[in-house]
């Protein structure tokens, strides 16, 4: 059985429903294959969404159980329904997943269910559950993600010793849990679990939670997270964990180098995510790959097989829906002849926990390492009257400006709403603003947004009004 299209697109997550939905808005015929009965990818199906589902109901029981009181709001009997928590998540999830089928429809995109494998660079075979299917296309976007990276020592074997995948799909609510690496979804999942009564162990192989952040967030972090009786062991090398049937044996060194030992439920591993491109027949292609395992590719995108373009996950670059998303419009766009452009430097990072964390632009330590100077401001929420009224005083923002031009080079924060917050650091970084023109602007008040003006107005040396 044979098929045509102008553009086929290999994974149905953010970056490969983006660059379909924007092929098929140029005027393209287009194709989308996707291994899995439900369209999204890692992201919507067990990232992004149940994790962010999972962490909003998780987030409203601890601020019920331990901030309502004060409020003057007084509940009996406060406790968690695990099943109905995990029923919502999915129902979160299926109202994404069924929105995307529904986008592919309303753009005349066809969707192809099966595993695509490259015979050359104008034809793939889809393998899936209505047969063989030989497509072939002008041009391909391959968006085939990642999957979890594992360490060694440490089989994961999905039961006991998990990954995120089965973390946000846990039948009961475990007494213990150990996980390993405290980057982003460790601390995510360590904030979900926690909330809810897990005793949760972090075990972290760097000097502090999420080093690839400006310090000061992890430093920040560790300390909520003590608070709330999260565990954090950091500079602990994991040597192994084994599947003891009810538990998890970890045996590690500490920051000392002794080693010790641990038993816990489970044990979640996150250590990172790797690039997936397993029996996508790369072979019957020009397309290499790099010593990470990522397909290479030039600045717009194209491998070997100028035909071929690859994004996400699969490529080099943040591992972020976001950035899959822009780089799926700019391959559209760039096959259509236009000049896209995106800002890699300004994309920025966001971490669910709460108070949520948000980064765009350079770090201290990278400025530090450059040599560059800069100037620092930074502002404490517990200093904000909105975050005050809100009960939300942990966190603060940091600005980090040039001292001479002025010019914003980071903005990191910790705090309520940072997600939200930090687009308007994108925005001013975009434009190349300086940290006087970011306070010379109106903020409402009371807004947690006066925060940011108040490191602006500290990075630019005048000082800030209430501290
Ligand atoms: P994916 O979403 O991984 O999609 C790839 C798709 O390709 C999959 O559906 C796969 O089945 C399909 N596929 C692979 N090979 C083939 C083949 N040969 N044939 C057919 N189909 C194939 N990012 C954020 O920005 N914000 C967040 O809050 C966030 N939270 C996350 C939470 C967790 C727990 C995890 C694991 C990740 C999270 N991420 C988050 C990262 C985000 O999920 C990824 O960056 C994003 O999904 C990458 O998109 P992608 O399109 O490149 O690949
Ligand atoms: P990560 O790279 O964020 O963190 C991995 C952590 O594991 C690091 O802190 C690293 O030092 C640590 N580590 C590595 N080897 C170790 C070892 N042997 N022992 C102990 N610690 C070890 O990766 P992740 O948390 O697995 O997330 C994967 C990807 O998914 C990330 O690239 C992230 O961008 C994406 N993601 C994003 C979001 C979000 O945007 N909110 C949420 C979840 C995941």
């Amino acid at each position: 059985m044979e098929k045509q299209f102008d553009i086929v697109v290999i994974g149905a997550g953010p970056g490969g429903y983006v660059a379909a939905i924007r092929a098929a808005q140029l005027g393209y015929r287009t194709a989308i294959v996707e291994k899995y009965s439900t369209l999204g990818g890692t992201c919507t199906n067990v990232g992004c969404i149940p994790s962010k589902a999972l962490l909003d109901s998780t987030e409203h029981f601890y601020e019920a159980s331990e901030k309502f009181k004060t409020h003057g709001i007084e509940l009996d009997n406060l406790r968690i329904n695990f099943d109905q928590l995990m029923k919502r998540k999915n129902d979160v999830v299926k109202q994404n997943t069924s929105g995307l089928s529904f986008l592919m429809k309303k753009n005349k995109i066809e969707v192809i269910e099966g595993k695509a494998s490259f015979l050359n660079n104008t034809s793939i075979k889809v393998s899936g559950n209505g047969g063989d299917w030989n497509v072939r296309s002008n041009y391909f976007i391959i968006a085939t993600g990642s999957k979890p990276s594992g360490i060694p020592g440490v089989e994961i074997d999905k039961t006991r010793i998990i990954t995120s995948t089965e973390a946000l799909s846990l039948e009961t609510l475990p007494k213990d849990m150990i996980i390993i690496g405290g980057g982003v979804i460790g601390v995510e999942m360590a904030s979900i679990y926690a909330r809810v009564g897990t005793k949760v162990t972090i075990v972290e192989y760097a000097n502090d939670l999420l080093p690839t952040m400006d310090h000061d967030l992890g430093k920040e972090l560790k300390k909520l997270f003590l608070k709330r009786g999260i565990s954090v062991l950091l500079n602990h090398k994991v040597q192994s964990a084994t599947n003891e049937g009810n538990s998890v044996h970890l045996k590690y060194l500490d920051e000392n180098n002794e080693q010790k030992e641990m038993v816990s439920e489970y044990c979640l591993v996150a250590v990172g995510r790797k690039p997936y491109t397993e029996g996508l027949g790369l072979e019957n292609t020009n397309i290499k790959l790099d010593e990470r395992g990522r397909i290479k590719t030039n600045q717009l995108l194209q491998t070997n097989d100028s035909n071929i373009y690859a994004i996400g996950d699969v490529v080099a670059g943040p591992m972020l829906a976001h950035k899959a998303e822009e780089e799926g419009a700019f391959v559209a766009e760039t096959i259509n002849g236009q000049k896209p452009h995106i800002h890699y430097h300004l994309i920025p990072g966001v971490v669910y926990t709460w108070p949520e964390i948000a980064s765009v632009g350079y770090t201290e330590e990278q400025l530090q390492k450059e040599n560059k100077s800069y100037n620092t401001g930074k502002f404490p929420f517990i200093a904000s009257g909105r975050a005050r009224a809100a009960m939300e005083p942990e966190g603060f923002v940091k600005v980090l400006s040039d001292p001479k031009y002025g010019e914003i080079l980071g903005v990191h924060v910790i705090g309520p709403r940072a997600a939200d917050l930090i687009t308007q650091a994108v925005i001013g970084m975009y434009y190349e603003t300086t940290a006087e023109d970011m306070f010379r602007m109106s903020y409402a008040h009371p807004t947690y947004s006066e925060a940011m003006k108040e490191a602006y107005l500290i990075a630019s040396g005048q000082g800030a009004i209430n501290l």
